[in-house]
């Protein structure tokens, strides 16, 4: 389906900053993005002139999507994959809905590590057995460090509660959480904690025909359940080559298990004994792949649209170390008001959501930094933070000015 210009039409499921920065590195492609969002000021709808007005769980907005598009990427795993058949035009998605119904329960993607025999941390399931006997057999009465997860619609850490063993307290917080899932209808499975050193994470992205591609083993560093900064490459930070190896064929037995046409996450635990385990698989792009952006030949979206339309994959290379660090709203602000646009800096690249509204932990955007030379990774960290540290203090001014010393920023 091409237009008047000669490009092709791909629709993106989503208008959040994922599908805004998956919009903007369609079109050097040559490819047109059509958003399905309800709202042309939403982060995708302000990319793309083309839209559809209407909701992702409306299966005629799906429908007249799909209907005028050569394919269409997902920015989020949780579609409704039943509704996206119902359009009888599925076989658009990317990745297929197989890989999706699979990838968007974390309980079907525990079954699948264990049936590959890829490392992970062991799971358990509820049954038939009652909710309370359950969670003390599983915590050892409320003593054993436990784990438990929503099985689907989790992400930023909600759906994930640990449990650290303290006793009757775990158990009243286990309870009220499997009551707040049973609410909602979503299952509800345990898993061991890990005591970890590092959270690791690794893209990799595959194309049709199996040509396969990973970018390094990266550190990513999470706050409240949120990722707030990834640095890598990790192998130069101090993680050995042996995890990066090993991280590397886990992607390629998942991708070509299950036949991922995309760019793709998997994020792991370097558990303290040394361990690598997996935690979970996004199929999608992911902002734990947000450096690639700055710090590599080809960014994680470009390579996610070169498989999608079945052309050869842009080269993984990195610099030699890089580091991205998410904007997220202060603590302390809430408000429907825009928050300000970060100034950046000569190593700190600004990458923007132009999302309405600030609230506590809300993704804002990202800054980006690398150098070609190790000796000064210092430095860029040194940028990063400062450009998100000048930037939280004007929106605490800003929006709380009473308890600012120095005013609203002009
Ligand atoms: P989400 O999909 O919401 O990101 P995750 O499964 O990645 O959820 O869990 C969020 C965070 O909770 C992880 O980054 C990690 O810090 C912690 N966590 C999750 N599972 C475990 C576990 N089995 N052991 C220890 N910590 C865990």
């Amino acid at each position: 389906m091409l237009d008047i210009t000669g490009q092709a039409r791909w629709g993106i499921l989503g208008d959040g900053q994922l599908a805004r920065m998956l919009a903007l590195s369609a079109i050097p492609l040559g490819v047109r993005p059509i958003i399905l969002t309800g709202d042309s000021s939403s982060p995708a709808g302000q990319t793309s002139p083309l839209f559809v007005r209407g909701h992702i769980d409306s299966r005629d907005d799906l429908h007249a999507l799909l209907s005028q598009v050569d394919g269409a990427v997902i920015e989020s795993e949780f579609v409704n994959c039943d509704l996206l058949e119902s359009t009888g035009l599925a076989n658009k998605v990317v990745p297929s809905i197989s890989v999706i119904r699979v990838l968007q329960n974390k309980l079907e993607q525990k079954k699948l590590l264990q049936h590959l025999k890829i490392p992970t941390s062991p799971l358990f399931e509820q049954g038939s057995q009652e909710t309370q006997s359950w969670l003390k057999s599983i915590s050892d009465n409320g003593t054993r460090p436990i784990v438990l997860k929503f099985a689907t619609l989790g992400y930023d850490g909600k759906g994930v509660l640990v449990l650290r063993g303290s006793g009757a307290s775990d158990l009243e917080a286990a309870s009220d959480f499997v009551a707040l899932a049973t609410k909602r209808k979503i299952a509800v499975y345990a898993e061991d904690l890990v005591e970890f050193d590092r959270e690791l994470a690794m893209l990799a992205v595959r194309r049709k025909d199996g040509e396969f591609k990973t970018w390094p083993l990266v550190i990513s560093e999470q706050k409240n359940g949120i990722c707030d900064r990834v640095t890598g490459p990790a192998t130069s930070l101090g993680v050995p080559k042996a995890h990066e190896v090993a991280a590397g064929i886990a992607c390629e037995k998942i991708a070509s298990h299950l036949g991922i046409v995309g760019v793709f996450a998997v994020e792991f635990f370097l558990g303290v004994d040394g361990t690598l385990l997996v935690n979970e698989i996004a199929p999608r792009v992911h902002n734990s792949g947000h450096y690639s952006q700055n710090a590599g030949c080809t960014s994680q979206f470009e390579n996610h649209w070169r498989a999608a339309l079945d052309l050869s994959l842009g080269s993984t290379d990195t610099m030699p170390f890089f580091a991205m660090q998410n904007i997220l709203g202060p603590a302390e602000i809430t408000s429907k008001e825009c928050a300000h646009v970060p100034k950046g800096s000569e190593m700190a690249h600004v990458h923007w959501y132009a999302k309405r509204g600030i609230s506590p932990g809300r993704k804002l955007g990202h800054l980006n930094g690398a150098c070609h030379d190790m000796s000064l990774s210092g430095d860029v960290l040194s940028a990063l933070q400062a450009s998100y540290g000048r930037w939280q203090d004007e929106q605490r001014h800003f929006f709380n000015p009473a308890e600012s010393p120095r005013g609203a920023p002009k």
